[in-house]
């Protein structure tokens, strides 16, 4: 008798974004866009536009997006922003 193997590769992938928003944060003031808008740290900024931080970093030295520096010297980027920029760049 003859046993036949399968296998069965199954892959599946899975992007969950997660913005967890400070309690006593309030939207920042973007000069770019005149208004109040939700800033993201690279890291979210990274998986919100399904980049790496790198790519954020360059586009922040490009800017080709929104950011502000905060008191310590972190960049925040601009969610509208970020948006717009990744409207024609993701790739799916
Ligand atoms: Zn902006």
């Amino acid at each position: 008798m003859r046993r036949t193997r399968q296998t069965r590769v199954t892959v599946e992938t899975h992007r969950l974004v997660t913005l967890r928003q400070r309690q006593s944060g309030s939207p920042a003031w973007c000069q770019e866009c005149a208004t109040q808008v939700q800033m993201l740290e690279p890291e979210q900024a990274a998986a919100v536009a399904g980049v790496s931080c790198r790519t954020i970093y360059r586009w922040v030295e490009a800017e080709r997006v929104h950011f502000v520096e905060d008191a310590g010297g972190r960049i925040l980027i601009c969610l509208n922003s970020l948006f717009d920029k990744s409207k024609g760049k993701l790739k799916t």
